[in-house]
């Protein structure tokens, strides 16, 4: 059954062609089980040659097992983690980056947007340095954040400076990292490694795919014994190809930085076309696939009524996502709407 689309969440999105295919192929014949198969090395090697560098790649099912595992990774149960206040890690994982690592302390920092800065982290760092606290060990940043705003590679470099001055690791919840690579139009390369960021955890879900995440180590060393950790944690699948095939038409295509780029287009259509509604207004600056706006309740009820589904969970403001698949003509219908729930709203008022 299909209903008109909707832009509340960018997981509302089918799989894109380009990694359905790629499922498709991987589907004929019979193939090695648990990673041992041909697509999945072909997966990695995509990876390697999308970020120029020889890092370890592994696939897991889903953002909260990446985040979690490759957190744990990096380290020991009496260690904490660095994230902003906003982080899903914090708020979204349901404590899944503290079961893992078997009890490492998440110190949140309450930030002005939802970005860590190099002044946040080092004073939750240096905070204490006694035996009776966590010790910091790890800063973790959402690239872009859950609000939808991109760190540039100056931010991520300064970050990690001070990242390696207090003996920290750098991780990255990339769960829409293609869109800030959209966003920036610099190469994955540079807003990672180079940039001084450890492991990433590289979303494919949000980026066309049926389900699955890719977690790249850029150090190989940290990424010692992650397969058992993984496999431990009922991340490892048995039928692998069909996690990392997807992979390959997405990267091999370059539908990972098309697919992006739309999703975003989608954002600027939506944030330029409120641009004149009074009291109409996005909360934070759109630098990727999400725009919240902040609106009258009457104009957002007027948006419900007219059929649109939206969450309010930040804010009160209401939360558009969009993503590969997303139509530019139900954009523009959603504005329009926008537009007409405004004017009611208004003549309400002045009846
Ligand atoms: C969607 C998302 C994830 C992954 O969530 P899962 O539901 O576990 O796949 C991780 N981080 C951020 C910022 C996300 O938006």
């Amino acid at each position: 059954m299909t209903h008109p689309q909707q832009f509340a969440s960018d997981n509302y999105a089918g799989i894109c062609p380009e990694a359905l295919a790629a499922m498709v192929r991987a589907n004929a014949g019979s193939t090695p089980a648990y990673g041992e198969d041909e697509w999945t090395q072909r997966a990695a090697d995509a990876f390697r040659a999308l970020f120029e560098t020889a890092c370890e790649v592994f696939f897991a099912f889903n953002g909260t097992a990446a985040n979690s595992l490759a957190l744990a990774s990096l380290c020991q149960s009496y260690h904490s983690v660095i994230c902003s206040a906003h982080a899903h890690v914090e708020t979204d994982e349901c404590g899944a980056p503290e079961f893992f690592s078997n009890g490492s302390k998440l110190l949140v920092a309450q930030t002005e947007t939802g970005k860590l800065t190099p002044e946040a982290v080092r004073s939750l760092a240096t905070s204490r340095g006694d035996i009776h606290f966590p010790k910091p060990r790890v800063v973790t940043i959402t690239q872009p954040t859950e609000t939808g705003q991109v760190y540039t590679v100056a931010e991520i470099e300064a970050l990690s400076a001070t990242c390696r001055e207090l003996g920290l690791r750098l991780h990255m919840d990339g769960a829409r990292f293609a869109h800030a690579c959209a966003t920036l139009g610099c190469s994955p390369a540079d807003l990672t490694w180079r940039a001084g960021v450890d492991v990433l955890c590289f979303g494919g879900t949000k980026n066309g795919m049926a389900v699955g995440e890719a977690i790249l180590f850029f150090d190989p060393a940290l990424a010692c014994d992650f397969d058992y950790r993984c496999k431990q944690a009922g991340q490892l699948a048995s039928k692998m190809r069909f996690l990392s095939a997807p992979w390959v038409g997405l990267l091999e295509s370059g539908a990972w930085l098309a697919n992006a780029r739309h999703a975003n287009a989608c954002a600027q259509r939506l944030a330029e076309g409120v641009r004149e509604l009074p009291g109409v207004a996005p909360m934070f600056p759109v630098e990727a696939n999400a725009v919240f706006l902040t609106a009258p309740e009457p104009v957002l009820e007027g948006l419900r009524a007219r059929g649109w589904r939206f969450y309010t969970f930040i804010g009160g403001g209401a939360r558009f996502m969009f993503a590969w698949d997303a139509d530019l003509a139900r954009v523009d219908d959603l504005v329009a709407d926008l537009h007409a729930a405004s004017a009611q709203a208004l003549e309400a008022l002045a009846s």
